[in-house]
């Protein structure tokens, strides 16, 4: 479920720091360390994914609650949002653990 060399399991597991926004039972939502928008979480699969590429149809429920939970978090912050998941090194991820950043606060282009 967990490895043991990812800083996202261990933030997960709570032997690594970090300021918890929101957490359920398959979904911890962080503050990225370095923030790109006024919010900048990140949303992170308890399960250890390394991206969305692995995921299976018993990931169906957890994709989902993803999605949810970013919904959840734009109506308490009552904001517009953009959700951004880079897959694979080429596409701009640098930790191996699959992850959603959820970014709000500021105007953002229709360009990606
Ligand atoms: P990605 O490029 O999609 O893999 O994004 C990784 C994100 O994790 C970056 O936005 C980093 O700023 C963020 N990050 C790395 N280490 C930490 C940490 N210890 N706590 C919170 N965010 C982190
Ligand atoms: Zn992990």
């Amino acid at each position: 479920m967990t490895n043991q060399k990812c800083i996202f399991c261990d933030i997960i597991k709570k032997t690594l720091p970090s300021q918890i926004v929101a957490e359920t039972d398959d979904v911890l939502v962080i503050k990225d360390i370095s923030p790109k928008a006024p919010i900048h979480y990140l949303l992170l699969p308890k399960k250890h994914i390394k991206d969305l590429r692995d995921l299976t149809l018993d990931d169906a429920k957890l994709a989902g609650n993803l999605l949810l939970m970013a919904a959840m978090l734009a109506e308490k912050e009552n904001t517009a949002f953009r959700l951004v998941v880079n897959n694979g090194a080429e596409a701009g991820q640098v930790v191996f653990h699959a992850h959603v950043h959820f970014l709000a606060g500021k105007k953002m282009s229709h360009d990606l």
